[in-house]
């Protein structure tokens, strides 16, 4: 982006810190592979950049969501191996296919499809098998697991690369359902050794296990959120010092004074109940700055915070910051430090009532992001 026309609102991405993220998650791990998850847009962090990133950093696998995330980082000459975790539809498995993309198979008649597809275009298909232990989403009930795998021995177009699970709860104070999930995954793939048929690369472990459940590691683990610098709940250990590495900044675009009595923004929610001092920012739910942490929400200008004032609008707040002063060109920080102040993406989960996950992979594309 050219500094000069960029939109004043914009997230900026420490990707040292990511980087340093990555190795404290790797230290933890030992020996385990590593599948960093960016998915969503890398939980908003942005795709491609991010999995430049983890190409220089070596790791081992990329994990996404979906089939066009995965086009888009072969498009951008990304070559580590991609799993598409998600499941697959239709008539994509030939574009899985052509674009190199390790496929989920979560279901025996999918895993004929996908064979009788890599049969046709004269191909092998890498496959994961996909177990599911107690999430109740996609893939083959662990109680099935076994007829699953030996009808995967008789796919002659498939290879199958890996076998996995994931967990309901993992971030939990309570460890006991995340347990008998590892139980019921332990249980499923001792096929291999019982037939004494070369293991599949095994994983299960996403960024709440890592942390909990170190026996639950395999061969491989599959972080997100925690790359990114963000602990999955407060309440559990942070064995692993992370570092969020995403800001989300903007500017004081316009100031004014608000008289006694007057009302901001729809509905005219709030009314001045003396003279105020306010200033406006152009970000909005448009830009995923959700509407529900109206009346909660706070911005950090020259280092203190100040409350976000009115209904926020899809592009525009207007902040209350009483007698003092602030200037058009002042930094606004929506997440992320200024001095003493700071503002954390739990802050606005909390204020929005959702989870940090979902405040990060809503920061809209039309919001830039600057790698710093
Ligand atoms: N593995 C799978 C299958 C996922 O769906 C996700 C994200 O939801 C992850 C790993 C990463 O989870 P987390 O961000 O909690 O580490």
């Amino acid at each position: 982006y050219n500094e000069e026309i960029i939109r004043p609102t914009r997230v900026e991405v420490d990707l040292q810190k990511i980087k340093q993220n990555y190795y404290e998650i790797k230290k933890y791990i030992g020996n385990t592979k590593i599948m960093p998850i960016l998915k969503a847009n890398a939980y908003g962090h942005g795709l491609i950049r991010i999995a430049k990133l983890m190409e220089e950093l070596n790791a081992d696998y990329i994990g996404v969501a979906v089939l066009e995330e995965g086009i888009l980082l072969r498009q951008n000459g990304i070559q580590l191996p991609i799993l598409v975790l998600g499941g697959i539809w239709g008539n994509q498995i030939p574009l899985f296919l052509k674009y190199d993309l390790t496929i989920t198979a979560s279901s025996i008649i999918k895993l004929k499809q996908i064979d009788e597809v890599a049969s046709n275009l004269k191909t092998k298909a890498k496959v994961h098998l996909k177990i599911d232990t107690g999430m109740e989403r996609i893939g083959v009930h662990y109680y099935n697991s076994e007829t699953f795998f030996q009808e995967s021995l008789k796919c002659k177009n498939i290879i199958v690369e890996g076998v996995y699970s994931h967990f309901a709860n993992s971030e939990s104070v309570d460890l006991t359902f995340p347990k008998l999930q590892l139980e019921r995954f332990n249980e499923s793939i001792l096929f291999y050794e019982k037939h004494s048929i070369e293991i599949p690369i095994r994983h299960i472990s996403n960024s709440g296990a890592i942390l909990q459940l170190p026996e639950a590691n395999f061969d491989l683990v599959r972080p997100g959120l925690l790359l990114y610098g963000v602990y999955p709940s407060d309440e559990i250990n942070k064995n692993i010092k992370v570092e969020p590495a995403l800001s989300w900044k903007s500017l004081v675009v316009y100031f004014k004074v608000i008289k006694k009595e007057s009302t901001v923004g729809y509905g005219m929610k709030w009314k001045a109940e003396k003279n105020i001092r306010a200033v406006t920012i152009p970000v909005g739910y448009g830009d995923g700055y959700f509407r529900s942490m109206s009346h909660k929400a706070e911005v950090i200008i020259n280092k203190k915070r100040y409350p976000v004032i009115g209904t926020i609008s899809m592009d525009q707040i207007v902040v209350n910051i009483e007698n003092d002063s602030a200037y058009n060109g002042d930094e606004v920080i929506l997440i992320g430090k200024d001095g003493e102040a700071s503002l954390t993406v739990e802050n606005l989960a909390e204020w929005a009532g959702t989870i940090p996950y979902e405040i990060l992979t809503n920061i809209n594309t039309r919001v830039p992001r600057v790698y710093v």
